[in-house]
């Protein structure tokens, strides 16, 4: 879909389909719909065809210029939210695409005393990108790609620079966020560590960043015996992602660290078979942080940033991780194994020491990274851990302004305990009670007194259903809140 913001201008209307919105309390101030139509929102609103419903949309084959009118309702003005528009962006994008629409404009009238105009506008476009996502590349019956229509957003004036900017953001983070949908749903024959280093290596090439991608064997020589621990147990290689953006800034980059599991069968402490294949979607926090780093490039923020994604596979080979194995952290911590299904901690602390060694400040990871997560909050809410108030705060500020859920959850020391080992320095499981507590506080010791955050995409990161515009699969969790949170960091 193509998005394009011009001046209004009643005579120079080209499009099949016009779209125009409504509110349930009624259809005054539409000034561009009125000209356009000569009342016709209102007239159909007078005799109860249209009612300005939420979600509800109406198409109106009647005596005007275009092939039909698409009626959008968006609610109770002084209920509206960010969401509520990307949900009936999302709506619109189904219309449109069933309509066959090649062209449709969009007048943007919808003040309203919730949202500004521009955040609305925002929000509703990503809705229409996200809802508009497929992914069914290897059905080969749905393998004709349906023409996207061009959508004409028709603004007055006053407003088309702030409106221009916010389909802008709209669309770099949208497209950012199925960019990383379509690496999570990938199946892992086919996105290989390999293959998603190449991912980032185009993403760097398209959009003009630093990308340096490690092997096995200087990975190895590093010392991350987490990543060359875990990988062990795969023909795979394993590849350390990292991906830099410099914008004009001075001070320290924030750094991003991704876990890129592109499959985990749980290595020995093999996984149960059922539902063993979502385990392609390990990756999905590397996807979430190459897609965010995507979007950094485009939309040029002043920090510098630096991606970090250690990707390996888990599986149970022959020289796989055996439970009771002692291996060591980059930093030379020693970790026993008491699960060789708690991985992704462990290349997780090789990745946040390898950005500390980097001088990144703040670091946030991002991770499938428990059961126990998806336990505790469901498919809702991302968790979020933090050794710093202020960061905490940042990153749920940048996750309201992306509309994502993140709930902080307590990062204590109590919870080192957990993982407090009697063979080695720490053993990767804390045991099932608190599980992604003492997941976070793991990996907590690895970021020692560097600001940190951890976000655990477990319950978030691949949906089992569709719903608005979520579709079901890999949902590119977090890449509207990282890209946002490094954009506000200095409060651009
Ligand atoms: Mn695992
Ligand atoms: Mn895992």
């Amino acid at each position: 879909m193509d998005f394009k913001v011009t001046r209004f201008n009643q005579d120079k209307l080209t499009c099949d389909t016009l779209v125009l919105t409504a509110w349930s309390e009624g259809v005054s101030g539409l000034r561009m719909s009125d000209q356009l139509c000569n009342g016709l929102v209102g007239r159909l609103w007078t005799k109860g065809k249209i009612s300005g419903k939420v979600e509800q949309v109406k198409v109106i084959y009647t005596e005007t210029p275009w092939e039909q009118v698409v009626i959008l309702g968006l609610g109770e003005k002084d209920k509206f939210t960010g969401e509520l528009a990307r949900r009936c962006g999302a709506d619109l994008a189904e219309t449109l695409t069933g309509l066959k629409s090649r062209k449709a404009s969009l007048p943007v009238e919808f003040e309203n005393p919730a949202v500004t105009e521009a955040e609305a506008l925002e929000a509703l476009v990503e809705g229409m990108i996200l809802g508009n996502y497929r992914f069914d590349k290897y059905r080969r019956e749905d393998g004709e790609q349906e023409e996207e229509p061009t959508v004409e957003i028709l603004a007055e004036d006053a407003s088309l620079d702030t409106l221009g900017g916010a389909v802008h953001r709209a669309v770099v983070l949208a497209e950012a966020t199925n960019l990383a949908r379509d690496m999570v749903n990938e199946p892992g024959n086919k996105l290989t560590p390999a293959a998603l280093a190449q991912r980032a290596q185009q993403v760097a090439a398209a959009y003009g960043l630093e990308c340096r991608v490690l092997g096995a064997e200087e990975i190895t020589g590093l010392g991350m015996g987490g990543l060359s621990g875990v990988t062990r147990g795969s023909a795979e290689e394993p590849r350390l992602i990292v991906l830099g953006y410099r914008g004009r800034g001075q001070g320290k980059a924030v750094g991003l660290v991704g876990k890129g599991i592109t499959f985990d069968a749980g290595g020995i402490s093999l996984k149960p078979v059922s539902g063993m294949e979502e385990m392609k979607s390990d990756m999905a926090g590397g996807a979430a942080v190459i897609a965010a780093m995507s979007a950094i490039a485009r939309l040029k923020p002043v920090m510098d940033v630096t991606g970090v994604v250690p990707a390996c596979e888990n599986l149970p080979g022959g020289s796989a991780l055996k439970p009771g194995d002692v291996i060591q952290i980059l930093d030379g911590t020693t970790v026993e194994i008491i699960s060789t299904d708690s991985e992704g901690r462990l290349i997780l602390a090789d990745g946040i020491c390898y950005a500390r060694r980097l001088g990144l400040e703040p670091v946030i990871d991002v991770a499938t990274l428990t059961g126990a997560c998806s336990v505790a909050l469901g498919p809702v809410y991302t968790g979020l851990w933090s050794n710093s108030r202020e960061l905490q705060e940042k990153v749920l500020e940048a996750s309201r302004s992306a509309g994502e859920k993140v709930w902080a959850m307590p990062y204590d020391r109590d919870y080192y305990e957990l993982t407090e080992s009697r063979t080695a320095d720490l053993k990767n499981s804390g045991g099932r009670e608190g599980g992604a507590c003492s997941a976070a506080a793991f990996l907590g010791h690895f970021a020692q007194e560097t600001p940190w955050a951890h976000l655990d995409i477990a319950p978030t990161g691949f949906a089992d259903n569709a719903q608005g515009y979520v579709k079901k699969g890999g949902t590119g969790a977090m890449v509207r809140t990282l890209a946002r949170f490094v954009c506000r960091w200095t409060g651009e």
